[in-house]
């Protein structure tokens, strides 16, 4: 691990400003940086520690929403009232990411900002090759093992897979993240890899996420997060899916379903086919099942992960029937 300097910053304006030097980069819970500093991806000449900034921890409900503080601990979101009430989907997806330990320490903005899990990408001494981390060099991941790669949005030059819960939820529905005075829907915020997979994320140098909004909605309020894993715990998805679903008074027609992908993409993957294919339709477990494969519509495998492309399907239906059942 190589030399760094640390600085405390003590406002918003001054960790945007040592931020925005070359070099530098923000510390939250940690969890993430180190990691990657220690296996030699990340190597900042310094850092800036945001974790005692005041105020930006705060987690505000109201009939319009949900504001989440880029420093609010993933546990204390999870266990939040509220966002349980009005957004069990972004509960679930936080209570089944990483560790208690992990979520005792993470802030939702490291958690929007974390890295691919892709094994090349986090051993450089023995796979030089990787275009995410040193752009032009090639992938070593093609070729390779390929088991936890993405089926979508890949490019010729990356099939990194985007590892994290919270932003499946939050794509789903249509979450935006703030920059400061600058907001960005959620979707956007996430890059494709494309020709430039170094560049994961729509924010720019000295900017930081800031907060994160959640707007209000019925599909929100009945809403859940399906999490398929090897091991049913301390594990990143192997296919997971956000949904949520408003009825008709009848309480079996759909006015309004919102699903997103994860596990299996480049990015959080928003579901627009299968949401159009059965808004306005009678829930029913044909008709579901037959609607969410458009989920992996124009996917693509690379051998060993071949199994994501029939996995999201059944994990998208299996999430949309089970709340129907609460209907
Ligand atoms: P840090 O490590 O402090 O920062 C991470 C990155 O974000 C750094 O690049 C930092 O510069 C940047 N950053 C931090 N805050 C901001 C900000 N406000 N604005 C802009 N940039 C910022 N996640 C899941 O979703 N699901 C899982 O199943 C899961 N399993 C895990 C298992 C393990 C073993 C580990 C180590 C992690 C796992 N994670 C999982 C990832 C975990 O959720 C993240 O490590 C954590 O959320 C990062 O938050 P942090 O505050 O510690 O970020
Ligand atoms: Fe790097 Fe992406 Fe290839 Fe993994 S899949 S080795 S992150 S370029």
């Amino acid at each position: 691990m190589r030399d760094f300097s640390y600085l405390r910053a003590t406002s918003l304006d001054a960790a945007r400003q040592a931020a925005a030097l070359p070099g530098a980069m923000l510390l939250a819970g940690g969890t993430t940086l180190i990691d990657l500093a220690k296996c030699g991806v990340a190597e900042p000449d310094s850092l800036v520690d945001i974790s005692h900034l005041k105020g930006l921890d705060r987690i505000a409900v109201d009939e319009r929403g949900a504001t989440l503080g880029a420093l609010a601990k993933m546990a204390h979101v999870a266990d939040h009232a509220d966002i349980k009430s009005s957004f069990p989907a972004v509960s679930e997806a936080l209570w089944q990411a990483a560790s208690a330990q992990i979520r005792n320490m993470a802030t939702i903005g490291g958690n929007l900002m974390q890295r691919t899990r892709c094994p090349y990408f986090r051993d450089p001494s023995n796979f030089p090759a990787c275009n995410k981390r040193e752009p032009g060099s090639g992938c070593s991941a093609l070729g390779g093992v390929t088991r936890g790669h993405a089926v979508l949005g890949t490019s010729d030059a990356c099939i990194a897979m985007y590892p994290g819960d919270l932003a499946v939820a939050l794509v789903a529905f249509d979450a935006i993240v703030h920059l400061g005075d600058r907001r960005v829907a959620a979707d956007d915020f996430f890059l494709l890899p494309g020709t430039t997979p170094d560049r994961e994320h729509a924010i720019e140098p000295g900017e930081m996420i800031t907060a994160i909004e959640i707007p209000g909605s019925a599909a929100a309020r009945r809403s859940t997060y399906l999490k398929v894993r090897d091991r049913q715990s301390y594990e990143f998805a192997a296919a997971s899916a956000a949904v949520g679903i408003e009825f008709e008074a009848d309480g079996r027609t759909i006015r309004d379903l919102r699903v997103a992908l994860g596990g299996v993409a480049t990015k959080p993957w928003r579901a627009r086919a299968v949401e159009a294919a059965l808004k306005g339709k009678v829930l029913e477990p044909d008709a579901v099942r037959a609607a969410s494969l458009l989920a992996v519509e124009g996917a693509a495998d690379h051998g060993a992960n071949h199994y994501k492309i029939e996995l999201a399907p059944r994990v998208v239906a299996r999430a949309i029937l089970k709340m129907g059942e609460t209907a």
